[in-house]
């Protein structure tokens, strides 16, 4: 311990900070060591920003006292800081895209440094850490992994010994991220400590030794990240138990995703909503909500992302690279695509036919429900069977009709039949819509469970609490714009509920 202490390189010590009434920072006592990857972890709005400002001199503590090196100091700025040895990357980017890296980077550092020098320190550094880019492109053609890296080397060519990321994964590729996970292992092999923000709780315990997390301003707890899960930060985040569905502790499966890119399509009708440049980016494991009122373009988004409705142009519906755009229902089911649309009869199923032709339905592609043409009644009967006994569907007699079901009971039937065909991407409108709490809470298991086995899913609901249960990421519907996807713990409710009105969120 007394080592460990010596090697400390930065101590805050009752650090509070306080917004009017508001205490964003609350006596937080912090420490971080020489070569040390810390993560800093809490809610939105926990204080995690407005620490790490302390630190870079960017807000004034109105109490506690900074160490430097085991000397109390008092940062007076972002200069200041830099000169110290304190480099910081911002959540969002402050380049100017019409300029080189080369000269945006001049523009960031001190006069005497911007020399002739400057293009080989930059080419050095991008070649010692990885850090690949071209000192002469402009910004505008960089993406934002490039970006992050000129970020990086600017904070670099100034030697720090402490670099603070305030979110640096959140606009990343997971590409990206395993690149930027590579440059920070090495500037921490080679001394440089990192003090890293991020709502992944995974990540935190693939690259972290040590996390503190902060609640409502308070550093509640500085543990070893290798004693801990994602559950135990979770709880330890939000102060209380969290139940093992949570969403937070799945995988992200990247060798399954799905790109929808820009998806338009014209209203119909004076009834219809149009839908504008729609985009959506989710990858295996993550159940992306898409909240909204209803009438919003939500049913024209499900039939086009069913098939129902093709749109005009290729590329549009990218599925583990394949393109779908052009492909009807049963083609898409063929990829591996199962849909839970909103009406249970009608649309999910025929009210007169029985449950076994109610599966074979949905699953005629499948060579084992029809040979030759014949309909292979024994195994659509056994297989409506199952799904009845494996998702507990009531039934008041054998093989019945979609309409002898009551409401709760025909879609635990659906969600069973569309869940059973292992699908790797499930898109489910109004999954428990009209259910009661015990088959909606068994519904919800099922796609949480499918999650959890690397498929994707796509959930339409109006129901604000179901969306915030279920879903990694967050998107909302309006007047047929769908809003970015916002990782759930990082919008809350009400920030859903003003994109529901047709509200903007301000950056904070
Ligand atoms: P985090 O980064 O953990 O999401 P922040 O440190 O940004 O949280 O914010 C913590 C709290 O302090 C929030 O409630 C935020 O609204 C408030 N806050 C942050 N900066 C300011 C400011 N400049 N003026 C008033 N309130 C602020
Ligand atoms: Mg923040």
């Amino acid at each position: 311990m007394k080592e460990e202490h010596n090697n400390i390189i930065l101590r805050g010590q009752n650090l509070t900070k306080v917004f009017g009434e508001f205490k964003a920072n609350d006596n937080v006592n912090f420490s971080i060591s020489k070569g040390e990857i810390h993560a800093l972890l809490g809610e939105n709005g926990a204080g995690k920003s407005t620490f790490v400002k302390i630190i870079y001199g960017l807000l004034k503590p109105d109490s506690g006292q900074i160490y430097w090196k085991n000397k109390v100091i008092d940062i007076n700025g972002p200069k200041h800081a830099r000169d110290l040895g304190i480099g910081m990357v911002f959540q969002h980017f402050s380049l100017f895209d019409s300029l080189t890296v080369l000269e945006n980077i001049s523009l960031a550092i001190s006069d005497s440094e911007v020399n002739a020098d400057l293009e080989k320190r930059i080419e050095k550094l991008s070649s010692e850490y990885g850090l690949k880019i071209d000192p002469h492109s402009r910004v505008f053609n960089l993406s934002v992994g490039e970006q992050q890296r000129v970020e990086i080397i600017r904070c670099l060519l100034q030697d720090p010994e402490l670099l603070i990321m305030d979110e640096p994964t959140s606009v990343l590729t997971p590409q990206e991220i395993a690149k930027l996970f590579e440059v920070l292992e090495k500037l921490s092999n080679n001394g440089c400590s990192i003090l890293f923000i991020t709502h992944k709780l995974e990540e935190v315990r693939k690259l972290t030794t040590k996390a503190s997390i902060l609640r409502r301003g308070v550093n509640v707890a500085t543990v070893n990240t290798k004693d801990h899960t994602a559950k135990s930060f979770s709880q330890m985040m939000v102060g209380h138990e969290i139940d093992d569905n949570n969403p937070k502790n799945r995988n992200i499966n990247k060798e399954n995703n799905l790109r929808i890119n820009s998806l338009s399509r014209p209203s119909e009708s004076q009834f219809s909503v149009s839908l504008k440049n729609i985009d959506i980016e989710i990858s295996g494991g993550e159940i992306l909500g898409i909240a909204g009122i209803a009438g919003n373009g939500q049913y024209e988004l499900m039939e086009a992302l069913i098939g129902e409705y093709l749109v005009d142009d290729k590329d549009t519906i990218m599925f583990n690279n394949k393109d779908l755009s052009f492909m009807k229902p049963n083609e898409r089911r063929k990829h591996g695509l199962s849909f839970i649309p909103e009406e249970r009869i009608g649309h999910a199923t025929i009210s007169s036919f029985k449950l076994s032709d109610n599966f074979y339905l949905t699953d005629y592609i499948n060579k084992n429900s029809s040979k030759f043409g014949i309909v292979n009644n024994q195994f659509n009967k056994s297989n409506a069977e199952n799904i009845i006994k494996n998702y507990d569907v009531r039934i008041p007699y054998e093989n019945p009709t979609a309409s002898s079901l009551s409401g709760g009971n025909l879609q635990k039937f659906i969600v069973g039949r569309e869940i059973s065909r292992a699908p790797k991407l499930l898109i489910a409108s109004q999954p428990t819509w009209g259910v009661d709490i015990g088959a909606a809470l068994e519904i919800r298991k099922q796609i949480i469970n499918i999650a959890e086995n690397g498929a994707l899913v796509i959930l339409i609901s109006q129901d604000i609490d179901e969306i915030f249960m279920l879903s990694d990421i967050i998107s909302v519907i309006y007047d047929g714009k769908l809003s970015k996807q916002f990782n759930k713990n990082k919008i809350s409710i009400e920030q859903v509920g003003l994109l529901m009105g047709g509200s903007q969120l301000t950056d904070n």
